[in-house]
């Protein structure tokens, strides 16, 4: 006999509808095969088969994105613009937060792991409406293009870091805050040169560069390690 793949203990959800193709979908280490109606047991076997290389490499991916995001319910630091900031955690009537040298210090009712987790995200908010205001401002004047910012704005998207509308209303996820300075400097310019050129043309990562010279490796950097940055 030979020994089982790691994904074949895995359940797979076989779903059969009208439709013309058959698929492969994973997400969350859920496998899901989403079959023409009356597809022969033989023909996924084999349709499942092929796709073994490419199903071992998603599910690897997908699991080992999940283990490298912070535990924030038990860590004691957590990152904040490049730095790993010490997160103590203290007994109070009322939960609050406080930056200082020695760390970010949270109050806490309650004795609950996940008490601090709104904290946190209070915390990240709060330093995003802060600092990415303060930069987006500050490039865009250097830009010429405070004209066209209308208004910043902020939520936490799973998809996105940052938009920016034909209004030139700028949105944010703050918890881009969790990644290093230079990263959150070139989300601020990516952003704000969408003020000059609402498209991904050559002459809008022209000026992304001009904005921000080191952002192909602040992109590179975002789109591999985003996943990790995520709170809730
Ligand atoms: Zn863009």
């Amino acid at each position: 006999m030979t020994e089982p793949l790691f994904w074949q203990q895995l359940p797979v959800k076989l779903t059969y509808s009208r439709r013309k193709t058959i698929a492969l979908h994973v997400k969350d280490s859920q496998i899901e095969i989403r079959a023409p109606l009356q597809t022969p047991d033989h023909f996924v076997q084999d349709f499942l088969a092929t796709k073994t290389p490419w199903l071992e490499k998603t599910l690897a991916q997908q699991q080992l994105q999940v283990r490298q995001r912070v535990d924030y319910c038990q860590a004691s630091h957590i990152p904040f613009m490049g730095f790993n900031v010490q997160l103590i955690r203290a007994q109070a009537r009322r939960a609050s937060w406080q930056l200082d040298e020695a760390g970010l210090k949270c109050y806490l009712p309650g004795e609950s792991d996940n008490a601090v987790l709104p904290l946190l995200n209070d915390f990240y908010q709060h330093q995003a409406r802060f600092w990415l205001v303060k930069k987006t401002h500050a490039l865009a004047h250097r830009l010429n293009l405070q004209m066209r910012l209308s208004d910043i704005g902020f939520r936490n998207t799973k998809t996105q870091w940052g938009h920016c509308t034909n209004q030139g209303r700028i949105q944010y996820n703050w918890q881009i805050m969790m990644a290093p300075e230079s990263v959150i400097d070139y989300l601020v310019a990516h952003e704000v040169c969408h003020l000059q050129h609402l498209n991904h043309s050559s002459a809008f990562w022209q000026l992304v560069h001009s904005a921000h010279p080191t952002y192909n490796q602040d992109r590179r950097w975002l789109r591999d390690n985003g996943h990790r940055l995520k709170l809730i």
